[in-house]
């Protein structure tokens, strides 16, 4: 496999350049103005291939559990073919706990022979030696979810160094758990650091749990943000979802580094079901995805009824109504495009 494909996606009016070993990515609009969705097809999957998890958090968006489904390696190889198709070039594999998927290490092999490169997060359960050699083999990245007892988490950021797989820690902020990200920030715990490539922060979603614990009610929203400012030994990142708080800050950020909610423009997800939503905060929610089953991923990308919403709402506003009041005179809009568009997450209020 080369090491960089670069790809003109002229329908879409962008050029892509995607390093397949760093993970990297370029988009450059061909008419000057930065590309707003790929209308063939998303280049990013993140696809559920099991709702199993062991260690059966309270705060799981999902409310994975022990009873949980795995997706068949039929229904996966049907999802790849197309995703191969339609241009996907990365496939997140999440949950539940992907690594105890029963055909874990041949669904890294398969999604690699489409030409996709797979990563994946994992709780550090079940993490075998096996499974170390095929993520070296098969993957960009991995991601290890950072929450108490740490010992797994510790486990596989040692394991992934021993191996020389790129390793990042996955830390989901709320109102509760912002004060230990400010610790980990400001005290620089360098040996757990030291072998990490990046933090990244993700915007709690409430959807099995109590909206109590939205970042939005913390007292310390400003004081992460000033610690974020001063970080210069390591690398961090951000979901997406966590764009209007970081709006304030944007200077301090490379512009081509920030991007607004990209669900349903360049990503989408699959559930172990095989029901298609623009983003995993769908699942579990009164909105209806697209069964593939019956539709094809390109049907459901391109005219799927939550898509093409999504794609409206997040286009200019001068089309739409601004999904908060404030969004309308705000400076940051055209960075931001009013946050996350579904759920109640941002820093301002609807
Ligand atoms: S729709 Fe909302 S929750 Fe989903 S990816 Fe976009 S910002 Fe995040
Ligand atoms: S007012 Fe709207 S555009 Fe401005 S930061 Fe808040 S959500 Fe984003």
């Amino acid at each position: 496999m080369g090491k960089c494909l670069l790809r003109n996606c002229k329908e879409s009016n962008y050029f892509l350049c995607f390093d397949r070993d760093e993970g990297k990515f370029i988009r450059r609009g061909t008419n000057g103005e930065n590309p707003f969705w790929n209308v063939i097809g998303p280049e990013l999957l993140d696809i559920s291939i099991t709702n199993f998890c062991e260690r059966e958090c309270d705060f799981c968006y999902r409310a994975s559990n022990r009873h949980g489904k795995f997706m068949s390696l039929k229904d996966y190889e049907y999802i790849i073919e197309q995703a191969e198709n339609i241009g996907v070039l990365q496939v997140a594999l999440g949950g539940g706990n992907p690594n105890q998927h029963p055909a874990f290490i041949k669904i890294l092999e398969l999604t690699r022979k489409h030409w996709i490169i797979p990563s994946y997060t994992t709780n550090g359960q079940g993490m075998s030696e096996e499974i170390y050699f095929a993520t070296k083999k098969y993957c960009g990245a991995i991601a290890v979810s950072w929450y108490p007892p740490y010992n797994d988490a510790m486990n596989v950021i040692e394991k992934c160094h021993e191996f020389g797989i790129k390793v990042n820690i996955h830390f989901m902020l709320n109102k509760e758990t912002i004060n230990e990200a400010i610790d980990l920030l400001e005290n620089h715990h360098i040996d757990i650091l030291k072998n990490t490539n990046a933090i990244v922060f993700l915007n709690y979603k409430p959807i099995h749990t109590s909206s109590d614990l939205n970042l939005k009610f913390s007292e310390n929203i400003d004081k992460f943000l000033n610690s974020i400012k001063k970080v210069r030994e390591f690398k961090i990142g951000f979901d997406s979802c966590m764009i209007s708080y970081l709006a304030p800050i944007t200077e301090y950020f490379i512009d081509e580094t920030v991007e607004f909610c990209d669900a349903g423009r360049f990503s989408a997800f699959i559930s172990e079901d095989l029901i298609l939503y623009p983003c995993s905060f769908y699942n579990d929610t009164k909105k209806t995805g697209i069964d593939l089953n019956i539709h094809s991923l390109q049907a459901g990308w391109q005219g799927g009824t939550e898509f093409t919403k999504l794609r409206e709402k997040l286009s200019v506003a001068s089309k739409q109504e601004y999904p908060i009041e404030l969004c309308e005179r705000c400076q940051k809009y055209q960075i931001c495009h009013g946050g996350c568009q579904v759920f109640d997450i941002n820093r301002c209020e609807r």
